[in-house]
Order: structure tokens, then sequence, then C-alpha cells
């Protein structure tokens, strides 16, 4: 008999999202009833605003909804969201140009592959959301990883950039607020990539999703906002899951130049087709609703910040940049590392957060999912209790 033709490489070679992974850990600790803190999961802990699931609700009842809609999108949540695009990222679009999809980690995956050739560089900066290689990997690019770390507030410069560009550079990354470190560039910083972007060529994949998440009066202005030319090569990704506490809801966006929503509605008419009606109409209340729930929510995240910042800062060996955006924190803990504890000698952040876990019962990220060792990602998007409790667990680990 001969043997089983091999899987495919390309999907061999990807791995599992390991903040997905460490938090289903904490879960099943938790399910076995080990009081774990997890600090490890991307998604508010709030209910998503009632008046979301109430349109949702109407929306049920209503057999419009209950059929295939256009894949591209509902053209009433394509409109609501081009008025957000020109509210929050100071673009105007046509409807067109939306294409609604499910979750912004669709997005992701599909602007890749409208943007990337077989070959091509992409301007990765470091540290990075996980997701983002294997989208690359899988759209046949190479991820060219350019870090910034703490000592930069982890933002890449021009300089750095331009010094990673190549012939082969056809994107570059942009995410601000950043996933994993809440880092917020400036809107000159902002303007001196874009307009580097611009004058090379270069596509831009700017990641938003948290752009309505920023704290201490800082905006993240937006790369079309700061250099208007740089729209026509900008992909803008977007979603509801973290203004709108909406992360299972399933309902992202991607805004882009024509000639790219047009091949990316074609992708998706067949990868996909359209998102769940139900969940496009609750975004469209979220969008354009009142706002205040999220600002809510938004002044929450705001104190647990601060709180985290404050009591984190308090161990030796650990230092916290204030981010400003999104709801992580991304300390530098080097000074932890390269010794031994509770009689584990502990080298690497991968090993620190095993120990933190197996010691404390405290889930935490390793700076590995997200680029080099050294930093632990903690999100703060949970109730206040649990999270000076878990706060202080670590004091009393490293104390
Ligand atoms: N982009 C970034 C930077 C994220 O952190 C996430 C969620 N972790 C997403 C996109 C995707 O969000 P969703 O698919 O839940 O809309």
């Amino acid at each position: 008999m001969t043997e089983r033709a091999p899987l495919s490489r390309k999907l061999s070679a990807i791995a599992e999202s390991a903040t997905l992974k460490v938090d289903s850990k904490a879960k099943a600790l938790k399910a076995e009833g080990r009081p774990v803190i997890s600090y490890a999961a991307g998604e508010p802990d709030f209910a998503t605003p009632q008046f979301v699931v109430d349109a949702a609700a109407e929306a049920l009842r209503d057999p419009a909804n209950f059929r295939y809609s256009p894949a591209a999108g509902l053209p009433a949540l394509r409109e609501a969201i081009a008025e957000k695009t020109r509210r929050d990222s100071g673009l105007e679009v046509a409807p067109s140009q939306v294409i609604v999809t499910n979750g912004g980690k669709q997005a992701v995956y599909q602007a890749f592959q409208a943007v990337v050739n077989p070959g091509d560089e992409v301007l990765l900066p470091a540290p990075y959301w996980t997701t983002y290689p294997e989208a690359i990997a899988l759209a046949d690019g190479t991820p060219v990883e350019v870090f910034a770390g703490s000592d930069q507030g982890y933002k890449v410069t021009v300089e750095q950039l331009e010094a990673a560009r190549t012939e082969k550079t056809a994107v570059l990354v942009f995410v601000s607020p950043s996933n994993p470190t809440g880092a917020v560039y400036s809107e000159e910083e902002t303007r001196a990539i874009g307009e580097w972007a611009l004058e090379h060529g270069i596509w831009v994949i700017t990641d938003e999703i948290y752009q309505n998440l920023t704290y201490e009066g800082v905006r993240a202005v937006s790369i079309v906002e700061a250099v208007p030319d740089v729209a026509g090569q900008t992909i803008l990704v977007n979603g509801v899951a973290k203004t709108y506490a909406m992360t299972g809801w399933r309902v992202g966006w991607l805004v882009a130049p024509a000639d790219a929503a047009k091949v990316v509605a074609n992708l998706q008419s067949h990868l996909t087709s359209n998102v769940n009606n139900i969940a496009q109409r609750a975004a469209i209340a979220a969008i354009s609703g009142p706002q205040d729930e999220a600002e809510q929510m938004r002044l929450a995240f705001d104190r647990r910040r601060r709180l985290m910042v404050a009591e984190l800062s308090k161990i030796d060996g650990v230092s916290v940049p204030t981010p400003h955006g999104a709801f992580y924190v991304y300390p530098d803990v080097t000074g932890l590392l390269g010794r031994e504890w509770g009689g584990r000698r502990i080298d690497t952040t991968l090993q620190l957060a095993d120990y933190i876990l197996d010691e404390a019962e405290v889930a935490v990220v390793p700076g590995e999912a997200f680029g080099p060792s050294g930093y632990l990602r903690l999100s703060y998007a949970l109730g206040d209790d649990q999270l000076l409790e878990g706060i202080q667990r670590l004091q009393k680990l490293f104390g």
C-alpha cells in the first residue's frame, strides 16, 4: 500500500495561537477548581451593552435576516462603518470600500492575501500580535521583524524601517495602539512613518482595533489622517470586539482602496460569504448608537491600567513602561531572568510564565508569543478584585 499523501506543508507550519493556548490552559485549570487568575485573555470582561443585545433580538424576528446577504456586508453596516472611519480615522470612504468580516482576524488575513505576492517581504514591528506572522506566511510572504524594546517605548523609527527595507519590501504593518505593548505612536511619529511608506510605494496594513481605547488624553491618530495621500496604499482593519465588549459576536471589517476592496470581496465570496446577519445588525447599533457605555468601559480600563502599572512597578526586576492604549501592560522582566526562583533555574520568559502559573496560579503570556523573550503581557481586562489579587500573588512570589 502506498503511504497517504502528506498534509499541506503550508498549514503544517502554522502554530496554534499562543495567547489562546495560555488562556485555554488557564480556563482548564479553573474548571478543575484551581483559583487561577488569568491576565492572558485579550477580551473585555464586560457584558455587551444592552441596546446592542436588543438590536440583535429584534433582528432575530425579521425573516430577512434568515437569508444570505451580500458577501461584503449589509449595506447599512458598510455605510455605518464608512461614517465611523470618517469620525475616528479622518478618512472619507465610499461604503463600497468597506468589507465586513468575521472578526478583525479575518480582516487581517484577507488584507495580507490582497497585497502580498510570493516572496514579498512584510515589515513587522516587534513585539507584534501573534497572528500577523502566520497570516503573512499564509499569503506566501516573509515577515521581517523590526524590533523596538522598552527603551524606545516599543515604537519603531523610520530609520529602523529604512534599514530593513529591501527591493522585496511590499508591506508595512502598523498598529497603534499596539497589542501586546499598549504603545501609541504620536501624530508626528505616525506622519513620519506614513510619509516614508508613501515615498517608497509600500502598502500599509494598519490595525486600528484598539483606536477607541486610549488614555491620558492621548489620541491614536490614524496613519491615513496623518498622511492623507497614503490612503491609496493602505488597508485599515477594525472591529467591534474590543470597544464594545463584543468578542464573541465576530464582526470586524477592513477599509481599502477600491481595487483592493474588490479582490477581497471576491475572496470572501468564496471563503465565508456574509457575516451572520444578526451580528451585523448588532454591530450597526454598536457603532451608530450612543457611545457612553463604551466610554464607561474605557474609564474602567484606565483605572485598572493605573493600578497595574503602580503595583507591578513595586516588584524588583520588573520595569513597566506606561501604556497609553489597548488593555495590556508589557513589562520588561529581564531583571527576573538568569537566576533561580523556588529552586528552578529561569532563563526565558517562557519558563517564567510556566513558573508563575504553577506557583502562583496566575496566567500571563510570555514575550516569546510576540517576538523576543524578556517580557510578559498582562491584560487588565478583568475585574478589579481579581486584578489586584493576581498582582499581589506576583509581589509575594518575587518578593
Ligand atoms: N487585531 C488585534 C491587534 C487584536 O488584538 C485582535 C484580537 N486579539 C484582533 C485584531 C482580532 O479581533 P477579533 O477577531 O476578535 O475582531
